[in-house]
């Protein structure tokens, strides 16, 4: 990544180059050659001819280089001359000569071109060879050979700095590491032995689980050099180079080895070959070379790669296949210990006021990433050094948790009263009914404050980390979901669009409880959601209809449950609005006295 801003500027430089030149030929064709064209003089070349052939014609100007010609016809007034283009000045002065031969009187003036039509000329005539110049400029560029400090495009961070105690959480994974780390210090303990060391080990995960950094530990850890590069690098590539790209990393790798190679976002150059046209095969050749160079490694070099994507599903089969990546790990987002652990780690250098307490944090952030958590810590951070607090305190932790999940608190937003009310029977819809769901969380905040892109929100404890979720809870969370659009047109007898997340949210709920988790009766347990674009459906039209019909019944009972609810408590709705509407936000404890 740290090269493509040069790479980008120069795209402008060059792109500058040819717009700058464009624009001063264009201005100099405006500025000479229209001039003469608009002329209303203008004699049409057949005319012209006859007028030749008549003798009615005095002289002719011609100038060099161009097709445009004055014509002073006999008889007319001094200084009246017309113009008219001739198609081919070669022949043209030809059929003059011979009219000169055969006793025309006709005068032909030939001049040479102007400075102006020479520079146009010029400029001209270059500037196939400017363009050819600068795209070989562009192209040594992107191989790197106008580079002499990188032999290649990826970064290069031989020295990590980072170990496996930077790395929170993860035990199991770094225990399963920690060989590799032992082959990467004395590959020759392990080749006695004749044991094999696997070559290519995938990561898969989330975003921000921490892959990239468990990939440089592991270099940290054997003291080793880690070279990487992203596979959305090759993206926009021009033919051909994205397989020299991953031929140089790997002729560096094997100079330099014993080394960590991290490829990430394997995805984008390892996705399944499926046609031989366009972009598609430029991928191809990438993922080929890389294929040839996962093969090509000889028993001494000591090259470890490992490669990092969220789409498991998406990748070529072939790089699965023993010798290449047949090591495959998944690195999950953290449970509440590992998120406790994580907050530890980037909590060591900040400073906490005494009410902070960071299991409460982790307590709070059921499925975030590692990546989110430090975020939120930074966040804390920046919050308490705008109100100049001493340390961090509690409230910031939950402004920051509040930020990174719904965005930041626009104050400066003016809400019109007839919006407010909106809102404010919108989210009390959503906390009232997930109160009489037994399988949903408990409420934790109410706000009508805008944050983000949302005008409100109702926010929800988040118990211990599950791995399962029922039908009855999925099901309930529909009903939840519609909840804010229930209360709305029961209370004001009108729908809003600001209930278009929330019916979206079901909606992919529904499919997915239908499609992938085969909870309809109607359908069975069958997964009918292809993963991706390149899988062929196994089913027919009627199978699409009944997919269709029942998630509409899942949305349509959930919808109808939703305003029960709101039915049998309509009083309860209207003092939760009216007390949003008064203090803009209310806590649990708040909300849970209108129950008592
Ligand atoms: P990925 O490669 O999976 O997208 P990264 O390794 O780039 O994620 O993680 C981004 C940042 O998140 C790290 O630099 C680190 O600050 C933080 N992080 C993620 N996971 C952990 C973890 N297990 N322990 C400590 N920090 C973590
Ligand atoms: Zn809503």
């Amino acid at each position: 990544m740290k090269d493509k801003p040069n790479k980008n500027k120069l795209y402008y430089t060059i792109l500058i180059s040819v717009a700058v030149i464009l624009t001063i030929v264009v201005g100099i064709v405006f500025l000479s050659k229209p001039k003469e064209e608009k002329d209303e003089k203008e004699l049409a070349y057949t005319d012209l001819i006859q007028m030749v052939a008549n003798r009615e014609i005095e002289k002719i100007e011609m100038t060099v280089g161009s097709t445009s010609v004055k014509v002073t016809v006999k008889g007319s007034e001094e200084g009246k001359e017309k113009n008219s283009i001739v198609p081919s000045t070669q022949a043209f002065i030809e059929l003059i000569q011979d009219e000169k031969l055969n006793g025309n009187d006709i005068e032909l003036v030939q001049k040479p071109a102007s400075v102006v039509t020479k520079i146009f000329d010029t400029i001209f005539s270059l500037i196939p060879t400017i363009m050819i110049v600068a795209l070989f400029i562009l192209v040594f560029k992107m191989q790197g050979l106008g580079d002499k400090g990188k032999i290649y495009g990826g970064d290069e961070n031989l020295d990590t700095g980072v170990t496996f105690k930077d790395v929170a959480g993860l035990d199991e994974e770094k225990a399963e590491l920690i060989e590799v780390v032992d082959f990467l210090k004395s590959p020759e303990k392990f080749q006695k032995m004749g044991a094999k060391i696997p070559r290519g080990i995938l990561l898969y995960g989330k975003p921000g689980t921490g892959k990239t950094l468990i990939a440089k530990a592991i270099a940290g850890e054997a003291g080793v050099p880690f070279i990487s590069m992203s596979g959305s690098e090759f993206i926009e590539m021009f033919a051909g180079l994205g397989a020299s790209r991953v031929r140089k990393l790997f002729e560096k790798a094997k100079k330099i080895s014993p080394c960590i190679v991290f490829i990430d976002e394997i995805d984008a150059i390892g996705s399944r070959r499926t046609s031989n046209s366009g972009g598609e095969s430029e991928n191809n050749q990438t993922l080929n070379q890389l294929l040839v160079e996962m093969d090509g490694f000889e028993s001494n070099e000591t090259v470890i790669v490992l490669a990092a994507t969220n789409r498991p599903e998406m990748l070529d089969k072939a790089l699965l296949r023993p010798g290449r990546f047949d090591r495959q790990i998944t690195i999950a987002t953290p449970d509440l210990n590992g998120r406790e652990a994580i907050l530890e780690t980037h909590a060591k250098d900040k400073k906490f006021a005494n009410d902070v307490n960071l299991k409460d944090i982790a307590g709070d952030t059921a499925g975030f990433t590692g990546a989110e958590l430090a975020n939120i810590l930074n966040e804390a951070a920046i919050i308490a050094t705008i109100k100049k607090h001493e340390a961090i305190t509690k409230e910031d932790l939950d402004d920051a948790v509040k930020k990174v999940t719904v965005g930041i608190e626009k104050h400066s937003r003016v809400v019109s009263e007839k919006d407010k009310k909106l809102t404010a029977y919108h989210e009390a819809g959503h906390a009232i009914v997930s109160k009489f769901l037994p399988t949903q969380q408990d409420v934790k905040e109410v706000s009508i404050i805008p944050r983000g892109v949302a005008g409100g929100y109702t926010m929800y404890k988040t118990n211990e980390d599950k791995y399962y979720i029922s039908r009855t809870e999925m099901k309930e969370k529909l009903v939840a979901l519609l909840g804010g659009r229930a209360a709305e047109k029961i209370a004001l007898n009108d729908i809003s669009t600001g209930a278009s997340n929330d019916i979206e949210v079901a909606t992919e709920i529904a499919t997915d409880m239908v499609t992938y988790y085969g909870m309809s009766d109607v359908i069975g347990p069958i997964t009918l959601k292809p993963k991706d674009a390149y899988e062929q459906r196994i089913y027919g039209e009627n199978i699409d209809a009944a997919i269709g019909s029942e998630v509409k019944n899942l949305i349509d009972n959930a919808y109808k449950e939703a305003q029960e609810i709101i039915l049998a408590h309509m009083d309860k709705l209207h003092a939760v609005a009216g007390r949003l509407l008064e203090k803009e936000i209310i806590s649990a404890e708040e909300f849970n006295s209108f129950f008592k």
